[in-house]
């Protein structure tokens, strides 16, 4: 299939991509990145945006640079970015573990960080990422720029809290210290398919107990959130097995799963418990 017609722009600049957003998004215009999933929808004529802003042209948005404590992720770098640390510590590591399990590699070379926090699918590697680490971001439009946190950006199944004419320009993960440990698993049918359910687990150990703790579960519910339950199920306590079954127990007991023709609930609650417990196990290695 082909896409609807549609006008093509091209900014070279934020601003100019700004203020064409401010023009066409009330005439359902679109910003277009990687375009990994709105010219797949677009095909498909599940999207019919009748402008598309194009943003690949705007160097200002290719920035990849660690601020004081921030690594700084601009709208247009690309998910391969991250196959390589790009930040010191444990957050690189993170990062590189985390990409691989994100579609195939033609796709990681185009796709990219801040789209798929954009596009918000429940089942973004990124955007649990993103959870987990109450990860900035930072939105431009014709008004200003605003400052939104991880947790108040989404909003559900692809939806988040950015305005139709605003631009997601940069996303700000904090470095995470030496001392933390992380653990990311999830599970999918085959490999490069979208997660049924995935885990990123950080924290730290202190005098022999766990503190510091965040899990977050993506895939599972409309969107990847933070398990206070399990976190707490972790606090204080020692790194081990037992241990981090319970967390696992209060995870899938936590959830409130989606179903869908292939899915179960049931299922799906089973797989949080099992994702959970072997990211918590990789900080033992
Ligand atoms: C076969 C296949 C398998 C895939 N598997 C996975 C997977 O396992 N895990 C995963 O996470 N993703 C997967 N994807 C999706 C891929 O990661 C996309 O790259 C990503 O979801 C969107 O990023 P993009 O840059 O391609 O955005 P685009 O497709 O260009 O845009 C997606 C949406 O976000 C909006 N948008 C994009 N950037 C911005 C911005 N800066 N500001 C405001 N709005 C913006 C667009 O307007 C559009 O609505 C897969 C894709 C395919 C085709």
């Amino acid at each position: 299939m082909k896409p609807a017609s549609f006008r093509y722009h091209a900014p070279s600049t934020v601003d100019e991509a700004v203020a064409l957003l401010a023009e066409v998004a009330p005439q359902d215009g679109r910003v277009l990145a990687g375009g990994q999933s709105l010219v797949p929808a677009m095909a498909f004529r599940l999207a019919r945006p009748a402008h598309l802003v194009d943003i690949n042209g705007v160097g200002e948005l290719g920035r990849l640079d660690v601020e004081g404590r921030e690594l700084c992720i601009g709208a247009c770098v690309r998910h391969e970015a991250f196959h390589r640390p790009v930040a010191p510590g444990p957050l690189g590591k993170l990062l590189s573990q985390v990409v691989r399990h994100i579609a195939h590699y033609p796709i990681r070379t185009r796709g990219t960080f801040c789209g798929s926090l954009a596009h918000a699918d429940p089942a973004s590697e990124w955007c649990a990422l993103a959870v987990a680490l109450d990860a900035t971001m930072v939105a431009r439009s014709v008004r200003g720029t605003r400052s939104i946190p991880a947790r108040e950006f989404f909003a559900g199944i692809m939806t988040t809290t950015l305005a139709e004419d605003e631009l997601l320009t940069e996303v700000r993960l904090p470095l995470l210290p030496d001392a933390a440990r992380c653990g990311f698993y999830e599970f999918s049918r085959r490999a490069g398919d979208f997660a049924i359910a995935m885990a990123v687990t950080i924290h730290r150990v202190v005098d022999g107990g766990i503190a510091d703790a965040r899990i977050a579960v993506g895939g599972a519910e409309p969107s990847a959130r933070r398990i206070a339950a399990a976190e707490q199920a972790l606090d204080g306590r020692p790194p081990e097995l037992a241990v981090f079954a319970a967390a696992a127990d209060a995870a899938a007991h936590d959830v409130d799963p989606m179903e869908d023709i292939l899915t179960s609930a049931r299922y799906r609650r089973d797989l949080v418990r099992t994702v959970t417990r072997r990211a918590l196990e990789q900080s033992l290695t």
